[in-house]
C-alpha cells in the first residue's frame, strides 16, 4: 500500500479544521492528526534554548506527542509515517505568551460565536506568531472558560488558554482605563477585598469558578500619575490562599509601592516591570531574584513612556542576574498583536537570542510546572511546535515568519491559509 503523503493528511486536517461548520469527525487537539505519524524533515531544530540546535535534524510526531528527534539518518522513520520538508526551515517548541487578554468585544458570547470566526481571530491574535499557550491575566472568567472550552472540544483550533478570571483590585482601586469601559453597576462588582477574610474568600471563588492563576492589583492606575496599593495584609492573605489552592499568582506593580507589595506578600510573577520607576533602587533586582519571582517586561507597552530607557535597564539589570523572564505582551489590551516590537526591545535590554527563546519556552514551562510536557524538543513532550523560515538567531524579528504552528500535533496556523 502506498504510504499516506503528509499532503492528504494536510488537507483533511485543513478540511476539518479550518472549516466554518461545526463537524462531529473534527479531531480534538489531543488527538491531532489520528494516529498518522508525521516527520518534520530538515530544518534546523532548536532542542532547548541554551543547546547547540540540530542543524539538519528530524522530528517525528504521533498521537499529539514527539516520539522522536534527532539528525536526520539518525532517527528511524517507519514506514507510512508522512513527510514534511522543513529544508531550510527552523523548528522551535511552541511559544507562550504569558501576558494577554480576551476583553475586546469580539470575545464576547464566545460560547455561541462560530467556529470559524474564533479561530481566525485566534490565530490573528497568537497561532499566526508561534503561540500555543496563552496566560490571560484579566478577563470575564466565565467568558474566558467558554472560550477555552471551544479550542479544547476541538471545534475551534487556538492556543491552551489559562485564566486568571477577574483580578483583584485595592479598595476604590480599579484602574481608570477600566473604570472608562465598565458601567457603574458592573464596575461596583469588581472584587475589591477590604480585608484578609474577603481575600480569601475572593481567591477561593476564583479557583471554584476555573481560575487558573490570581491576579493582583498590588499597585493600580486609578487615575493617571495617581496610583491606590493593595493594603499589604490583603495581598499576603490572598497570596498565601492561592498558594494553598496550588495557584500561581501574578501582581501589576504600577509603582515602587506596588511593587514592594509584591515581593512582601510572595506574589510568584511581576506582570509588567515597574512602570513609575522613580525611587528605583537596582538592589531590588537581588530581592525578586532571591524570592524567586519572575518577570513579564511588556516593553512595548512603554514605548512611549518619558522614562523608557530606565524600564529597559529594570529588565536588562534582571536578565543579567539570571532572574526569570516569561515572555508577554498584553495583547487584548494592547491593539496591536505584532510580537515584533517586543523582542526587539527585549533585545535593546541586552537579552539574546537564547534568553529570549528561553522566555517563549522553557522558562514558563519551569515556571508553571510544566516543564516535563511541554517547552522544548523531546520524544514524550506534547507536540507543540513552530516552524519559521528565516533564521531567528540572525535577526529576532524572523521569530515572526511563521509558516506554520503545530499544537498537539494539530497544525492550528499554516501560513498557506492565509
Ligand atoms: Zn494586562
Amino acid at each position: 500500500m502506498k504510504p499516506r503523503t503528509w499532503f492528504s493528511a494536510l488537507v483533511l486536517i485543513a478540511a476539518a479544521g479550518f472549516s466554518s461548520t461545526p463537524s462531529a469527525s473534527i479531531p480534538s487537539p489531543q488527538e491531532g492528526a489520528g494516529s498518522i505519524a508525521l516527520a518534520l524533515v530538515g530544518g534546523r531544530i532548536y532542542v532547548s534554548p541554551f543547546q547547540e540546535p540540530i542543524k539538519d535534524g528530524v522530528v517525528i510526531i504521533q498521537d499529539g506527542k514527539i516520539v522522536a528527534v534527532g539528525r536526520k539518518g539518525h532517527v528511524k522513520v517507519a514506514e507510512g509515517t508522512g513527510m514534511l520538508d522543513c529544508s531550510g526551515m527552523f523548528i522551535m517548541a511552541g511559544f507562550q505568551n504569558s501576558h494577554v487578554h480576551f476583553t475586546e468585544s469580539k470575545w464576547n458570547n464566545a460560547a455561541q460565536l462560530p467556529d470559524g470566526q474564533l479561530t481566525s481571530q485566534l490565530q490573528g491574535m497568537f497561532s499566526q506568531y508561534g503561540f500555543t499557550s496563552a496566560v490571560d491575566t484579566g478577563s470575564m472568567l466565565e467568558n474566558t472558560l467558554a472560550l477555552r472550552q471551544r479550542v479544547e472540544s476541538g471545534e475551534v483550533l487556538g492556543p491552551r488558554i489559562l485564566t486568571a478570571g477577574s483580578p483583584l483590585y485595592p479598595p476604590n482601586g480599579v484602574p481608570y482605563y477600566v473604570k472608562s469601559t465598565l458601567p457603574p453597576e458592573i464596575m461596583k462588582l469588581l472584587p475589591q477585598p477590604a480585608t484578609p477574610a474577603e481575600a480569601v474568600q475572593q481567591v477561593d471563588e476564583h479557583v471554584a469558578q476555573g481560575a487558573d492563576i490570581i491576579k493582583l492589583f498590588t499597585g493600580s492606575w486609578v487615575a493617571k500619575g495617581q496610583v491606590v496599593t493593595m493594603p499589604l495584609d490583603v495581598a499576603k492573605a490572598a497570596v498565601a490562599e492561592a498558594h494553598k489552592k496550588g495557584k500561581l499568582v501574578f501582581a501589576h506593580p504600577s509603582n515602587v509601592a506596588g511593587f514592594q507589595i509584591a515581593l512582601q506578600a510572595g506574589v510568584d510573577v511581576l506582570a509588567h516591570t515597574v512602570e513609575d520607576t522613580r525611587g528605583w533602587n537596582p538592589s531590588y533586582i537581588f530581592q525578586m531574584e532571591a524570592h524567586g519571582m519572575s518577570l513579564i517586561p511588556t516593553l512595548k507597552l512603554f514605548v512611549n513612556d518619558d522614562n523608557l530607557k530606565d524600564i529597559l535597564q529594570e529588565a536588562h539589570d534582571y536578565s543579567q542576574v539570571y532572574g526569570q523572564i516569561l515572555f508577554g505582551t498584553d495583547v487584548g489590551f494592547l491593539p496591536d498583536y505584532d510580537p515584533t516590537q517586543e523582542y526587539l526591545l527585549m533585545q535593546q535590554a541586552g537579552m539574546d537570542f537564547d534568553h529570549i527563546l528561553d522566555s517563549l519556552t522553557t522558562a514558563p514551562a519551569k515556571r508553571f510546572g510544566e516543564s516535563n510536557v511541554r517547552g522544548q524538543i523531546k520524544a514524550g513532550m506534547d507536540a507543540d511546535l513552530v516552524i519559521v523560515t528565516r533564521d531567528p538567531e540572525s535577526d529576532i524579528r524572523n521569530l515572526t515568519r511563521v509558516n506554520y504552528t503545530f499544537r498537539g500535533g494539530r497544525i492550528i496556523y499554516s501560513v498557506a491559509e492565509r
